[in-house]
């Protein structure tokens, strides 16, 4: 198991909640559905280095707040609905567990599925994570194998970071509440099922495969954004419309066609996921090039 360092000496029983929530993860070679939604990198590392992972505890609050959101939900459940049950699927004589948060009872045995996230508001404004998609569709098509009907898929999200002045600021663009839902589009068995072939051939595919030559994670995996430059005002802030590029020279091109006075500004790009959140960047050979190559 992953072991904690408390640099603040905070209470120490925020250590054992993230030992108690280690213990729930499936640290063995099988693949859940969650996994086969994760990157083929990210879960053969957290797989090979699971014991010799080291976090500090007072960075798990994303942790924390995620699976006491979902403990919340699972006890608010109605009494037809069907609240963090583990299930299992068969994809080509192989069984996969996943465990929906919420199956809400809409009548005639008929069930809309539920996935609770304690998220960022830039996650939102995207319409939400591929990875999202791909595993809310996983547990529907799990769902639907053992005969359920399921209607629609959402996501219901908490905004750690939503501003009361976000809405006024951005109208339309920023979300209009920190608590509210985004529906996921249904990709219906048949696709789904494809994807689950593919993702499992994914995964199958790195086992033997040395830590040093892992499939690289994609930018969406990986939470990113492409380095881009900025024509910026006088203030710092970039101009409105247009005012972001892939190059210079576009934006060169663009700042010289400016009436206001302006500068043109290197924005790298970010790769939210590696630096705030994924586990096993210490062991990553693709993250250390990242962070030889430019600051993320
Ligand atoms: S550190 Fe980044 S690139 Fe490496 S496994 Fe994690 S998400 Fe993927």
């Amino acid at each position: 198991m992953p072991s904690y360092f408390n640099p603040t000496g905070v209470w120490p029983g925020w250590v054992r909640i993230c030992e108690f929530l280690d213990e729930q993860y499936d640290q063995s070679k099988n693949i859940t559905a969650t996994k086969l939604a994760q990157p083929p990198q990210l879960v053969a590392l957290q797989h090979r280095h699971w014991n010799q992972i080291r976090l500090n505890v007072c960075m798990e609050a994303d942790r924390i707040l995620g699976n006491a959101a979902h403990w919340l939900m699972a006890r608010a459940a109605g009494p037809n609905d069907v609240a963090e049950q583990r299930m299992f699927m068969t994809v080509d004589e192989m069984t996969i567990p996943f465990r929906p948060d919420l199956l809400v009872h809409e009548g005639n045995d008929v069930f809309s599925l539920h996935d609770g996230k304690v998220t960022k508001t830039w996650a939102v404004r995207l319409g939400g994570k591929d990875e999202w998609t791909m595993q809310l569709n996983i547990y529907a098509y799990g769902c639907r194998q053992k005969g359920m009907k399921i209607s629609r898929l959402w996501i219901e999200f908490l905004l750690k970071d939503w501003e009361r002045l976000g809405p006024i600021r951005e109208p339309g663009r920023y979300p209009e509440y920190p608590l509210d839902r985004l529906e996921v589009e249904d990709w219906g068995s048949e696709t789904t099922e494809k994807i689950i072939r593919n993702r499992l051939g994914l995964h199958a595919k790195v086992a033997d495969i040395p830590d040093v030559q892992l499939p690289e994670c994609t930018i969406s995996e990986r939470w990113g954004t492409q380095a881009r430059w900025a024509v910026v005002g006088a203030s710092g802030k970039a101009l409105p419309k247009k005012a972001n590029f892939g190059s210079r020279q576009e934006a060169e091109a663009a700042a010289l066609v400016s009436t206001k006075p302006n500068s043109v500004e290197f924005r790298p790009g970010e790769n939210k996921r590696c630096e705030h959140y994924c586990t096993v960047r210490d062991f990553c050979h693709q993250y250390q090039k990242l962070i030889q190559q430019a600051p993320i």
